[in-house]
């Protein structure tokens, strides 16, 4: 099996497979394992995300278990501050939020009749927009909002699904964590380690820095599993999906111990970045000295954010069809690129434990060898 790009989606698929008694070639045009989720300590000897700050969660046991063959794990549940007039406010939206914006006391019920005050309710709920404005309102839908998702996406929240922001939810109660997950923990040893562990197997071969290309690339291969962009792999033939870039500015700060007060800051309605985060939060490192990174988004660059709104999700569907016809000759698409989804990583290895159940029954049933001849 030839598999192409090697983050979750590809080293999943590739270490299942090799346990089932496939041997895999893996391609990553990259130098090193992880995609997006590439870790490594730099200079000044704290671990860093390469790419932006990595957190995991999932509600997935079966994830879970799976990733756990290959790393222990350290219990890390992710706090996030938002700057919003001149103060450190928590973002999910939640009682202490509201109560210190407002000079307010309010208690759970409380919050929840101020919230209805406020809120602009909606009959259909299709964008960020409509969703943001019907849970609180105008007003804090421009401090928190509106800001922050023009700078991350270059679109208002009227331009954007309303899955975009109903990753952030709003709470009553003074729970400040970013996330609600049942499991929140952070690879013990970072998460190009875990990586390393999954890919080292006897049938699993990685080729670093060799792009796959095209047709050339399958011979002799059964079959072929791709995590890069789907439009890519197309040679654009529909047209180029758009995705939404990042430039990370990384930085160490020798002679402190601590730069901010929680592992993320929000800058949702200043400053040309979206957020600060500091890793030794994340990771736990203890270390003199501390590392940070801005994130500036861009539209050029790699393709880091599939963009959630009606007509992308339009042009997938059609890459989507050519993909069941490739499907036939024995090729899967699988992955946050490859199915233009945004989904977090949990949700990229639970969808690429799913393929394997697909590719298992497939090959008990066929000897196919792929035939997999597009543009790429
Ligand atoms: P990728 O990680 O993108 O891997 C695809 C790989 O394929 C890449 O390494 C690429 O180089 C390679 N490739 C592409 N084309 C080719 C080709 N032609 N030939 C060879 N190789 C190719 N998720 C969370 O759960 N929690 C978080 O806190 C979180 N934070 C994030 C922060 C940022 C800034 C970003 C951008 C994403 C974040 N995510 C987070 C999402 C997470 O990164 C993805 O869900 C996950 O990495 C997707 O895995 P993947 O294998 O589908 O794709
Ligand atoms: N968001 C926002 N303000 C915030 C945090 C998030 O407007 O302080 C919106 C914004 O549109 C963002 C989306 O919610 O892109 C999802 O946020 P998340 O933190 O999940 O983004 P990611 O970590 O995937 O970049």
């Amino acid at each position: 099996v030839l598999v192409v790009g090697c983050g979750f989606a590809g080293a999943t698929v590739s270490r299942v497979l090799a346990d089932a008694g496939h041997d895999i070639t893996v391609l990553e045009s990259r130098p090193h394992v992880g995609g997006n989720a590439f870790d490594r300590v730099e200079a000044h000897g704290i671990l860093i995300h390469e790419y932006g700050p990595h957190i995991f969660h999932t509600n997935s046991r079966r994830v879970f278990s799976f990733l756990s063959r290959f790393t222990n794990w350290r219990f890390y549940e992710h706090r996030v501050l938002a700057q919003v007039n001149g103060r450190l406010l928590p973002i999910p939206i939640n009682r202490t939020t509201i109560n210190a914006l407002y000079d307010l006391q309010l208690d759970e019920a409380g919050v929840a009749a101020w919230l209805d005050q406020v809120r602009e309710p909606r009959d259909v709920v299709r964008t960020s927009a409509d969703l943001v404005l019907s849970t609180v309102g105008r007003e804090l839908c421009d401090l928190f909002f509106r800001g922050y998702t023009k700078k991350q996406w270059g679109l208002d929240l009227e331009d954007l699904s309303a899955g975009v922001a109903a990753r952030i939810p709003v709470r009553h109660n003074d729970d400040d964590r970013y996330f609600t997950d049942t499991l929140q923990f952070m690879p013990a040893e970072g998460f190009t380690a875990m990586f390393l562990r999954m890919l080292d197997h006897p049938r699993i071969e990685v080729h670093l820095g060799q792009p796959f290309t095209g047709t050339a690339d399958c011979k002799g291969f059964e079959r072929l599993v791709y995590t890069g962009p789907i439009d890519a792999y197309f040679g654009y033939v529909l047209g180029h999906l758009p995705y939404r870039s990042l430039r990370f500015r990384h930085e160490h700060l020798p002679d402190i111990e601590r730069f901010q007060p929680t592992g993320t800051v929000n800058y949702p309605t200043s400053e040309a970045y979206t957020r600060i985060t500091e890793f030794k939060y994340l990771t736990g490192q203890r270390a003199t000295g501390t590392s940070i990174v801005y994130e500036y988004p861009t539209d050029e660059g790699s393709p880091y954010y599939p963009i959630p709104r009606p007509e992308n999700e339009a042009l997938y569907k059609r890459y989507e069809e050519l993909a069941e016809v490739e499907a036939t000759r024995g090729v899967v698409f699988v992955g946050r690129l490859a199915q233009y989804r945004y989904y977090n990583m949990d949700q990229v290895t639970g969808m690429a434990l799913h393929e394997f159940e697909t590719l298992r029954g497939d090959f008990s049933h066929s000897d196919t060898t792929t035939t997999a001849d597009s543009p790429a």
